[in-house]
């Protein structure tokens, strides 16, 4: 037996209707938007078929290729306008909170990108699938990045698996945060200290795999002024620009939060 609940049909039934409301910020644009999106389902479908009859085939990225969608000057409907209408409807409905970390979003579109639950690295087939997506924060998003915590019957599958299989991990869009994770938060004047507790397989799945390094690293740049603002200086300007700059930066956070969790761990040990 189970001691959490799953999104049942009825409440899916309903969000998605909602969704279809909202997806433009213009009524006009409502119905070309569900069209265009069953299109970009379509699409990726697509390419999932076509990896799977040559996977040596050259892969496309089609979630970064939609930003730049734009069918013709007078469209309303873009990619770019799309993804905002998405993003801002995800994130009403997880109340203004990064979908693992449940810390408030920052309001910079940057800071809160639209995350792939199942990466499209590896399920190109979900790129576009409305339950698939999720706004995380920034810290949150990168330091998951294309990680694949599902079990392996859930690749190369065409339908997106239930709510009630997702047993082996934590699903932002499924489960119930506070069912799975104990969240403290403490704050001082000189610091603030996140404490993540698993208290089902899901949710000690995400602290092993998530929470645990992004206490770590908020534990170390609190402690650290002068590294936390050149962080915050450095992510300002680099989001910004398409070069060599953000990946190595990201390769920096990366190794930051590895090297702090072991610290951690070592001195907790
Ligand atoms: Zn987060």
């Amino acid at each position: 037996m189970t001691d959490y609940r799953v999104l049942d049909e009825q409440s899916m039934t309903q969000i998605l209707a909602r969704y279809r409301q909202a997806c433009h910020q213009r009524k006009r644009y409502l119905e070309e938007t569900c069209e265009h999106l069953s299109k970009r389902e379509a699409m990726a479908l697509k390419e999932f078929r076509r990896r799977q009859r040559d996977p040596t085939k050259a892969h496309n990225d089609l979630w970064t290729a939609w930003s730049n969608y734009r069918k013709k000057q007078t469209s309303g409907v873009t990619g770019r306008l799309v993804k905002q209408a998405l993003r801002d409807f995800l994130e009403e409905l997880q109340n203004g909170m990064c979908c693992y970390c449940q810390r408030p979003l920052v309001n910079i579109a940057h800071a809160k990108p639209i995350e792939h639950v199942l990466p499209r690295v590896d399920f190109i087939q979900y790129t576009f699938h409305f339950w698939n997506l999720a706004v995380a924060c920034h810290d949150c998003n990168q330091l998951k990045r294309a990680a694949v915590w599902a079990n392996e019957d859930k690749r190369n599958v065409e339908l997106y698996p239930r709510p009630a299989e997702f047993t082996e991990m934590y699903h932002p869009r499924f489960h119930r945060f506070a069912e799975h994770v104990r969240f403290i938060r403490v704050q001082t004047n000189e610091h603030i200290i996140s404490i993540y507790i698993g208290i089902t397989a899901q949710g000690r799945h995400l602290c092993l795999n998530l929470l645990k390094k992004l206490a770590a690293r908020e534990i170390v740049l609190n402690s650290n002024p002068e590294l936390r603002q050149a962080l915050e200086v450095i992510n300002a300007h680099a989001t910004a620009r398409q070069d060599a700059l953000p990946s190595a930066l990201e390769a920096f956070q990366l190794a930051l939060a590895d090297s702090t969790s072991a610290l951690i761990e070592s001195a907790g040990a």
